[in-house]
């Protein structure tokens, strides 16, 4: 097919001028070369473009990469470029006369490499000219995207085998960062390959040392922020999760550092992200805070160190960020910060991501006796908030994942933020239940695998991370912080210690492997709501045993004790497979030491942050009226609703309408100061500032003044 023997090398130095292969590339290129099909897992910055790239300059006619962003493709295209390699992306922007003339060059065979993006295969039209002008390799970047155990699932990738069964027998290669054993299978399933060559590279990375250093309060943050990127040299890049979470955290490194900081997200304006990404590639900023919008397509070789302000939802994910630090080989740190609100915040973007299949039902069943045949009347129109009601539920963001859900079947379509219904609804719903139970279920997986990492626990950081990847455990990697920092010192705990702990393991020994760890903080915090009182769980005599001292603390109490072999958790799964998590119960030796008859020597007890909420006050109210996310404060989470209340009064409209749940809580944890702050906020927007945008921000700082 090549005709005749190819010097890859030659290739490699002629026309990319790099004077060697790097780990897995050559044996990827030969693979692709060949006609084989091939998977490729190798970190970012590895250099996985060469793996169809060199083959597109070493084959006749030119290679299909299929890729998730169109903004990256044109700087692909850009690059390549400027290589002298043919290479050009269609998508909904082009014109015309581009499409001809991309068109024309591929049949004078003067085009090596097409980029395009999934969606382009929803037209008829380019499914028809890539049959009469087939690829010579058909290449699938970012593949995890097409599977929905991976972090990133991205329904249009699920098109893609058909291109394959168009195209019988061309070859396929599928190049991703990060995919556990799982994904890889199943992204060779999605795809049909046939009997694909596994390339897994890079997972040895000598020069990170990976660390987790707890932050168990909102001012721990920033402090150890600071303090983290005060002891570490050369450009750091530092990850939040939220928008607002960034703006807010670079605002306070401002005034806090020496050095230039910046600010990158989705929200600013293209040039001004143009101009951050410009004057971080050449060294100009010291420290950059963005959201995990940064970062594709970056490739800085000196970034020193990558910390992670806030938890993200995966190990892929982490990964995948973390791993762009000190791609020169030189020593660079990958640091998350342990901050228990953080699960809570992931688990509520969990649940908003994965509505129950009764809700679905629900959802399915009003819709279809809304919708009607078109008579000129034009579509209904659906939204999620108005659905809240009907549905009896309390956040819109389930409701919205599963009205794009709907969207994928073509039962809805969106606009703006409104949903039109389709003319006719089929009599069942298409969306099966069984997927969206493993859909939850893998990513619980996910997020507790997540959890897990950032607890203390005796095992090597990084070798939990690369077996997590490479799907089998290898050796300690000597430089992480349980590597570096040895055992924990242990020593008989002090009484205080002592009795905290017996509070838990009491509770735990009296509902042995009933409960999971979620009910049994809350029976600890002495919480009264019904889900505990129908059971008479409020009657137990450890009920409120740990009141005011906080959920996020007592669950990490309750890792403490099982990092120590005091507890243990089983799984379980309910019969008809919608629920699933696990029971917590008492392992031999915590029975003993529940009963008294031994006392271990045990590392320091962690100890709730009583100073802390008693300046803030509001600790016992907290405990009484539980805000569903942690670190929401309750004082004003109470008055930013009485404020709804009085809303409601005054314009005679039920209070959710003014803002639902979801946007009260993110109110009270990140109360906006400004307009533009109020608009970012999810769920408000300039209709909303003018009817009560102002009495918010009066409520607000109120509550601050009332705390100074
Ligand atoms: P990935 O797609 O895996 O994130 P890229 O393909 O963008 O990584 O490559 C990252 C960088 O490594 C690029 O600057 C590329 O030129 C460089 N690179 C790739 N292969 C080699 C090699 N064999 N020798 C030297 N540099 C290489
Ligand atoms: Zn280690």
């Amino acid at each position: 097919m090549t005709g005749g023997i190819l010097d890859t090398a030659e290739v490699l130095r002629e026309r990319f001028g790099h004077t060697a292969f790097r780990e897995g590339q050559r044996e990827a290129i030969d693979a692709c070369i060949e006609g084989r099909d091939v998977v490729v897992v190798m970190p970012t910055g590895a250099g996985k473009s060469l793996c169809y790239q060199l083959p597109a300059l070493a084959l006749p006619g030119y290679v299909l990469v299929v890729s998730p962003l169109i903004a990256l493709m044109k700087d692909q295209v850009d690059q390549l470029r400027a290589k002298g390699i043919v290479a050009a992306t269609v998508h909904s922007g082009s014109t015309p006369d581009e499409k001809w003339g991309v068109a024309h060059d591929i049949e004078a065979g003067r085009l090596k490499i097409l980029l395009v993006a999934p969606e382009r295969f929803r037209l008829k039209r380019f499914v028809q000219f890539v049959r009469r002008f087939p690829p010579s390799r058909f290449i699938i970047d970012e593949a995890h995207c097409i599977s929905q155990w991976g972090h990133d699932f991205r329904p249009d990738y699920r098109r893609l085998h058909e291109v394959t069964e168009i195209l019988d027998g061309l070859p396929v290669a599928a190049l991703t960062a990060t995919a556990t054993p799982d994904v890889r299978r199943d992204i060779a399933v999605q795809l049909r390959l046939r009997e694909p060559l596994e390339i897994l590279t890079g997972f040895d990375r000598p020069n990170l040392a990976f660390e987790v250093v707890p932050a168990p309060s909102k001012d721990d943050k920033l402090t150890v922020t600071e303090e983290l990127l005060e002891g570490t040299e050369g450009v750091r890049l530092v990850y939040a999760a939220s928008r607002r979470s960034v703006e807010s955290l670079a605002e306070h490194l401002r005034e806090h550092l020496d050095g230039d900081v910046a600010a990158y997200h989705a929200g600013l304006r293209d040039h001004e992200r143009a101009s951050v990404q410009d004057r971080f590639m050449s060294g100009e900023l010291d420290v950059l805070v963005a959201t995990n919008a940064f970062g594709m397509g970056v490739d800085k070789a000196d970034i020193r160190m990558v910390l992670h302000y806030d938890m993200p939802g995966s190990l892929e994910a982490y990964y995948q960020e973390a791993g762009r630090a000190g791609r020169d080989g030189e020593p660079a740190r990958c640091v998350l910060l342990q901050h228990g609100a953080d699960y809570a915040l992931q688990r509520f973007f969990l649940d908003g991501a994965n509505p129950s299949p009764d809700l679905v039902q629900r959802l399915f069943r009003i819709l279809s006796e809304r919708c009607r045949p078109s008579t000129g009347d034009g579509p209904v129109i659906v939204r999620a908030a108005d659905l809240k009601e009907p549905l009896g539920e309390k956040r819109d963001g389930a409701i919205d994942t599963a009205l794009r859900m709907f969207r994928r079947f073509g039962l809805v379509d969106l606009r703006g933020d409104e949903y039109t219904l389709a003319s006719e609804f089929p009599d069942r719903c298409p969306v099966p239940a069984d997927e969206l139970i493993e859909k939850r279920r893998r990513d619980e997986e996910r997020l507790s695998r997540m959890w897990d990492y950032t607890r203390g626990g005796r095992e090597c950081r990084f070798d939990r991370v690369r077996s997590y990847f490479v799907g089998k455990p290898g050796d300690p990697c000597g430089r992480c912080d349980v590597c570096a920092g040895g055992e924990r010192e242990r020593r008989t705990p002090t009484s205080a210690e002592l009795e905290r702990v017996q509070a838990v393991l009491r509770v735990v020994a009296e509902l042995d492997f009933r409960f999971g760890p979620t009910k049994i903080v809350k029976i600890l915090a002495g919480s009264r709501t019904t889900d505990l009182t129908d059971r008479g769980l409020d009657r137990l005599d450890g009920h409120g045993a740990l009141r005011g001292a906080g959920e996020p603390f007592i669950r990490d109490l309750i890792r403490f004790l099982e990092d120590e072999g005091l507890l243990e958790r089983e799984a379980f799964r309910s019969a008809d497979g919608t629920r699933s998590g696990s029971l917590l119960g008492l392992t031999p030796a915590g029975t003993r030491l529940a009963r008294g008859e031994i006392t271990p020597e045990l590392p320091p007890v962690p100890a709730p942050r009583s100073a802390r909420s008693s300046r803030r006050g509001s600790s016992s109210r907290a405990a009484k009226k539980a805000a569903p996310v942690a670190d929401v404060d309750s004082e004003l989470y109470e008055s930013l609703r009485g404020l709804r209340v009085e809303l409601s009064d005054e314009h005679g409209r039920p209070a959710y309408t003014f803002f639902s749940n979801e946007t009260l809580e993110l109110l009270a944890s990140d109360p906006p100061e400004s307009r533009e702050e109020f608009l970012t906020v999810k769920g408000l927007g300039e209709k909303r500032w003018d009817t009560f945008g102002e009495r918010v921000l009066a409520r607000i700082a109120q509550w601050r003044a009332s705390r100074a």
